[in-house]
């Protein structure tokens, strides 16, 4: 099928696209089209207008602060990918991005249009979320911020008003400082292009990595394709901190997780099974991160 007839408009700056999203009824936005074009292509989505962001320059950025790095909701999955600086301060973002389908989606897929997506399979909503992001959403009267967790409300529903674009994302960077955090995102997949059947996206801040058994200050879990949104388990989080990382502490928070989750079942993996996985793949997600939370001091050169 091909999609209905469509006006497409190509604005260069923000003003420009907020202008459009003023005027035009019926209009939707378009970034990498690694998901639109399929639902429009479906008759999913017919809308009588794109507005294309792909020349809103502005929209492509990453920047740093002493408290966050902000990241524009028109920068490439393969840049954020290969981003030292996401690297070196929030290493779970590009972990995130290299796993997202092959090449060619990563290209062109943003980080704009997973978050306006807002499956909750994709990757950067659960990274978002276990990090505590906050989304930049802009419209014509201005700005507003909203925290991830506050951003996904239900299946594919999220906070975004129709006058308003995804302008960027920033993820606080003081909570977990690089010499003593470990971030992991670590997904099941069945096949390597596809969509992971559940992903888990941890974090875990220590006291002192030189310490002989180094305790778990601040723990966070957040799974993906788990939930009908990016769910993050707190109390799982909170049997983790206070101690170093054991054994039963794991197994405590792992089952946890499992008893978080709500996920649909679907061809290749049943509810029972993904549940279990949600569980499994946390704790295996958790140990990665310890691991490289209690080397990261040697892993920054410090
Ligand atoms: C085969 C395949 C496998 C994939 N596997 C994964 C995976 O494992 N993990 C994963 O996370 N993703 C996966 N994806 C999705 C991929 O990440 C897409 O790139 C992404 O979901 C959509 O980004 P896009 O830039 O292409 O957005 P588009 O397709 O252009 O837009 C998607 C939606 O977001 C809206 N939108 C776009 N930009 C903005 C903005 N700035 N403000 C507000 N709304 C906006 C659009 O209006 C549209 O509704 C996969 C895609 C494919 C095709």
């Amino acid at each position: 099928m091909k999609p209905a007839p469509f006006t497409h408009h190509r604005p260069d700056s923000v003003e420009e696209v907020l202008t459009l999203l003023d005027d035009l009824e019926e209009a939707e936005l378009l970034a990498g089209n690694q998901s639109l074009g399929i639902v429009m292509a479906n008759r999913l989505a017919t809308p009588e207008h794109l507005i294309d962001l792909n020349g809103v320059d502005e929209l492509a950025f990453i920047d740093e602060d002493d408290d966050a790095v902000r990241v524009g909701a028109m920068t490439r999955h393969r840049t954020i990918e290969r981003s030292d600086r996401l690297e070196e301060a929030v290493p779970m973002l590009p972990e995130a991005a290299e796993q997202i389908a092959g090449p060619s989606v990563r290209n062109q897929g943003t980080i704009g249009g997973s978050i306006g997506e807002a499956d909750p399979a994709g990757n950067y909503p659960a990274a978002l979320v276990a990090l505590e992001g906050v989304l930049h959403l802009r419209s014509a009267d201005g700005t507003r911020e909203v925290p991830a967790d506050e951003y996904f409300i239900a299946y594919m529903f999220t906070d975004l008003r129709e006058e308003e674009i995804i302008e960027s994302v920033s993820i606080p960077t003081e909570p977990f400082p690089t010499d003593r955090t470990g971030m992991a995102f670590l997904e099941l997949k069945r096949a390597a292009q596809t969509w992971p059947t559940v992903s888990a996206a941890t974090a875990i801040r220590v006291d002192d990595p030189n310490a002989d058994d180094p305790v778990v200050e601040d723990a966070r879990i957040a799974l993906a394709n788990a939930a009908d949104i990016p769910l993050r388990v707190e109390d799982a989080e909170a049997v983790l901190e206070g101690e170093p990382l054991s054994e039963e502490a794991l197994a405590e928070a792992s089952e946890l997780v499992t008893a978080a989750v709500t996920p649909e079942g679907e061809m290749h993996a049943d509810r029972e099974y993904k549940e279990e996985v949600a569980g499994e793949y946390a704790k295996r997600s958790l140990e990665t991160s310890y691991e490289r939370a209690v080397t990261a001091e040697q892993a920054n050169g410090a």
